[in-house]
């Protein structure tokens, strides 16, 4: 077998035990119903309950940090995570171009500007040692402030992303962040289960956040999560999720602009019950990833999205890049298992190239579109490992 479509199928194929082959489907075969049922039979359905907190406490404790804060999806996330790094109307935010749209929209939220940065050459999330590179001929300290030499902006914080689970360089991201006194701010969540050096993903910079989207390794139907080892910097990220009221000078007094941002507890009640589940889920992921790998180092064509920087990767979307591939033979593979009901998805577009944030800053980003043009999601659900 040569052909670069019949090996990709050859590698799925016998994974397919539905009619349909989905990218990555949720689990809810552990207590999801019973607790779920439990809000619905005692009427804590919205904002107050004890799965809310019960939910933030088990973040916390399994991620490493003092106090979590969970809210409606992680987009919102990102955007209390941005407005409490003190990112203000007019600032630039380097961000990676290759990433879901919700980290270049957040930015937009608080009237900053993104920057896009390029990965890694076999790195998908952002590369230390290109971005060094280029603040060093691109950015001026003023006043302990990083000022992009070409626009006059600051550059206030840096956001890096754990692409498809796959921890970044964050060593070295910390350290640069540091030299250019920018926020570290860590968007993860694609991220929950992963770990570098023991350390959970989004606790390693200023402050991370996680999705549980219905898509991601682990869901509340839609939540998100902030996490920090800085306790004051989440009493006040749980104060602006809850419209900032304050029970001291009145019954309706709120001390600033506030968001209704909080995770309700009925989607709390799922996510208690599915974080009981991730430990499960992290070992039929790894199994899963070890067939593909093994499949896909056999064949010379392809390269397995490998985790790097002495990491763990919850394989959230495992993914292979096929050498010397461009987007009509990408799109040729996706459509030809689309065929065959069989969910493969490339990476995001770009989002330098999509309309609204086409003029915006950027460096090169001669990596991010390869691995664009050449990398594939393979079905992923942890279920999948009872059919290698
Ligand atoms: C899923 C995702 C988000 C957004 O999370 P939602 O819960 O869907 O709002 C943000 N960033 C990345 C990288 C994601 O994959």
């Amino acid at each position: 077998m040569n052909n670069i479509a019949d090996i990709l199928l050859d590698s799925v194929n016998h994974l397919k035990h539905t009619a349909v082959l989905g990218l990555h489907e949720p689990d809810f075969s552990g207590n999801e119903l019973a607790y779920v049922s439990e809000c619905i039979t005692s009427g804590w359905v919205s904002s107050v309950g004890k799965f809310v907190d019960q939910f933030e406490q088990n973040i916390a404790a399994y991620t490493g940090v003092p106090k979590a804060v969970a809210v409606v999806n992680g987009t919102a996330a990102l955007h209390l995570a941005l407005i409490l790094m003190n990112v203000k109307v007019g600032d630039e935010v380097l961000t990676p171009a290759l990433t879901f749209v919700a980290t270049t929209n957040a930015i937009a939220y608080t009237g900053a500007v993104p920057h896009f940065v390029d990965s890694g050459k076999t790195d998908l999330s952002v590369c230390p040692d290109l971005l060094a590179e280029y603040l060093k001929a691109n950015v001026i300290i003023r006043d302990g402030k990083s000022v992009n030499k070409n626009t006059g902006r600051i550059i206030t914080a840096l956001i890096v992303m754990h692409t498809l689970g796959n921890p970044a360089n964050m060593q070295a991201l910390k350290t640069l962040a540091a030299e250019y006194h920018l926020k570290l701010i860590e968007d993860a969540a694609e991220g929950m289960g992963s770990f570098i050096d023991g350390k959970h993903v989004g606790t390693i910079g200023d402050i991370g956040i996680f999705s549980f989207n219905g898509n991601k390794i682990m869901t509340t139907g839609s939540g998100g999560a902030l996490v920090s080892h800085d306790i004051e910097l989440m009493k006040r990220a749980k104060h602006l999720s809850t419209t900032a009221k304050t029970s001291e000078a009145g019954f309706f007094f709120h001390d600033e602009v506030g968001y209704n941002y909080r995770l309700a507890n009925i989607n709390a009640a799922l996510g208690v019950a599915q974080l009981e589940r991730l430990p499960e889920f992290l070992t039929h992921k790894k199994k899963l990833a070890d067939y593909y790998q093994a499949f896909f180092d056999k064949h010379g064509a392809f390269r397995f999205v490998a985790p790097e920087f002495n990491s763990t990767s919850n394989y959230w979307l495992c993914a292979v890049q096929i050498k010397n591939c461009d987007v009509t033979e990408l799109n040729r593979l996706i459509a030809l298992a689309h065929q065959e009901h069989i969910m493969l998805r490339p990476l995001w577009q770009l989002n330098n190239e999509l309309p609204m944030y086409a003029a915006c800053p950027s460096m090169a980003l001669t990596n991010a579109k390869n691995h664009v043009n050449s990398t594939l999601c393979l079905p992923s659900s942890a279920s999948l490992w009872a059919y290698i």
